[in-house]
């Protein structure tokens, strides 16, 4: 008798050899030993805006760090009712690590102080804590790893009121791929605070006359923080 028929005819007996071990499941071909290891950052999660500066700085998280001078971070009061998002760093926050400093930043300090607010009363962030290079777009890939970031930030302040300055920032909050056009002047809610989108400064400075629809948006937002 063959092996193989010797087995089964024992089988079929239900006679079953006791150093049968079960054998080790096969691995489908092209398996690793075990899923990848998910990135773990070395420092504890931070608990304030302070710890998230220490954990962003040295961020190598996306390519935006290859070029990038200082990583800005965002800047204003923790308690802040409103907090204004932008898009990214430009060259004037690369080299300074704070946001909104340059040309269209000196044009927001304008519209919070039409607000009635002083600019350290606000919190004002960015979508991404990096400078793209040459001032291109930020890529999906960098929003998406600078996101928690964001998330974080608008945990610890908790605004009353958000303002999302120009498409990047809009679409990011508001989870859409509308034109500005179509989301400003209307209430949205990002992590359950109240939203509103509205041009950036740099689009006003080269279209001057959508600053009265602007205008328009922040008095909604006035409204709102009297309400
Ligand atoms: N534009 C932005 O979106 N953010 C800045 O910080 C500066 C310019």
């Amino acid at each position: 008798m063959k092996p193989r028929d010797l087995t089964r005819y024992l089988n079929d007996l239900g006679w079953r050899d006791p150093l049968d071990l079960p054998a080790e499941e096969p691995k489908p071909t092209g398996a690793t030993e075990s899923p990848p290891e998910p990135v773990v950052d070395s420092m504890p999660e931070p608990t304030d805006l302070a710890g998230l500066a220490r954990f962003l700085d040295g961020c190598t998280r996306c390519r935006l760090s290859e070029k990038r001078k200082k990583v800005v971070v965002g800047e204003g009061a923790a308690d802040s009712r409103v907090m204004f998002i932008g898009e990214g760093p430009g060259a004037e926050e690369d080299r300074t690590g704070r946001p909104f400093v340059g040309q269209a930043g000196k044009l927001l300090d304008r519209m919070i102080l039409a607000m009635g607010f002083e600019r350290d009363q606000t919190y004002i962030a960015n979508v991404v804590k990096c400078r793209p290079p040459g001032n291109r777009d930020p890529k999906d890939d960098e929003i998406t790893a600078c996101s928690a970031f964001l998330d974080r930030q608008i945990d610890f302040i908790r605004p009353e009121v958000i303002v999302a300055l120009g498409r990047f920032a809009a679409n990011r909050l508001t989870g859409t791929e509308k034109p500005l056009g179509a989301l400003r002047g209307k209430w949205s809610h990002y992590k359950g605070v109240p939203l509103i989108s509205t041009y950036h400064p740099a689009y006003l400075l080269r279209t001057p006359a959508d600053k009265r629809k602007v205008w328009d948006d922040l008095k909604l937002v006035l409204a709102k923080l009297a309400g």
